[in-house]
């Protein structure tokens, strides 16, 4: 059990672009939008900050595009103390980005471009996973998304089988994928419209959470599934037996990122050791804590503040 757990996040990187616009411009029509901010993000690097924020010691392996961006992503990741060793660079291609229009009346609309993160192959994780060996710096848990193509994740689950690294699946962002492909998972982690995505099943009752959680965990076999349930809470199941872990009780103001402050806990927990339970209270502080600042990266919470807070409520 180690205090400082290594997780390889597998994952996407992104610079989202925000402008904000008196209106969204019709074909062939120029708006004078009002102003423009730059954000990192992708949840492949939101869960690599979050699990370093919060001491893991994080190594990601992801793809930026050769541009500026990209070594800006990459140096944001660094600041935040995560290994960029195994982040490359595709050549001719840009880095992944989401332009974000955002109206006066909150309406967005999004425009992504995965770039570099289309490119995201199994030889990556298989050359990031024999170099960290040979390093002699395995990795606790392996950490990863549906950002990426899915066909890699799948064969990162599977190698880490073999390897017998357990590997904790936040399945964002939502879509349909064959949930066989899944299977050698320690957690499979959706939150409601991932879960929906991934069973047909709308979660709005304990009901519906049970009869999710249910079909996830007979397709998937994995040890646990632990559904976000936003201010609700998580829903456990595993072994058979399942529970609402409800929420912390916070201010929230924004909940960006909340699932990847969650999912990052509840990764580095498993990782230490700590019984299931125990960890999903950890995560649901993590989660609630996320919620209470603005933006995606800036409102990961710390170690220190994840342990006021846990004192605080306990
Ligand atoms: P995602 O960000 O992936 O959509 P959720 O919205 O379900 O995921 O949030 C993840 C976790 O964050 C929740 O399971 C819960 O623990 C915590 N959380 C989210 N929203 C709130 C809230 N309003 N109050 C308290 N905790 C929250």
């Amino acid at each position: 059990m180690s205090d400082r757990p290594r997780i390889l996040v597998l994952g996407s990187v992104n610079m989202d672009v925000v402008i904000r616009t008196p209106r969204s411009p019709r074909g062939g029509e120029t708006v004078v939008a009002e102003d423009l901010m730059l954000y990192p993000g992708g949840k492949g690097a939101n869960q690599a900050v979050a699990a370093a924020r919060l001491g893991a010691e994080v190594t990601f392996v992801g793809r930026v595009g050769s541009d500026d961006w990209g070594l800006r992503l990459g140096e944001q990741l660094r600041e935040n103390d995560v290994s960029t060793e195994h982040l490359r660079t595709s050549e001719a291609c840009a880095t992944g980005n989401a332009t974000i229009i955002v109206e006066p009346s909150g309406e967005n609309r999004i425009l992504l471009v995965e770039g570099a993160n289309a490119e995201v192959t199994s030889a990556d994780v298989d050359a990031a996973l024999e170099s960290l060996d040979t390093a002699g710096r395995m990795p606790d848990r392996i950490l990863a998304q549906l950002e990426i193509p899915p066909e890699t994740v799948f064969r990162a689950i599977a190698r880490a089988e073999e390897l017998g690294i357990p590997f904790v699946l936040d399945a964002g962002p939502p879509q349909s994928v064959p949930l066989e492909r899944l299977r050698g998972l320690e957690i499979l982690s959706p939150n409601e419209s991932e879960t929906e995505a991934l069973t047909g099943i709308r979660v709005e009752t304990d009901d519906d959470a049970r009869r999710a959680a249910e079909a996830l965990e007979e397709a998937t076999e994995a040890d646990a599934i632990v559904l976000k349930l936003g201010e609700r809470g998580a829903w456990i199941r595993s072994n058979g037996a399942d529970r609402l872990v409800p929420a912390y009780r916070v201010a929230a103001i924004d909940t960006t990122a909340a699932g990847d402050s969650f999912t990052a806990a509840l990764t580095i927990e498993q990782a230490r050791g700590t019984e299931l339970l125990e960890a999903v209270e950890i995560a649901n502080a993590a989660g609630a804590l996320a919620t209470i600042r603005h933006g995606a990266q800036p409102s990961l919470p710390t170690a220190a503040e994840l342990e006021a807070f846990l004192d605080e409520t306990r």
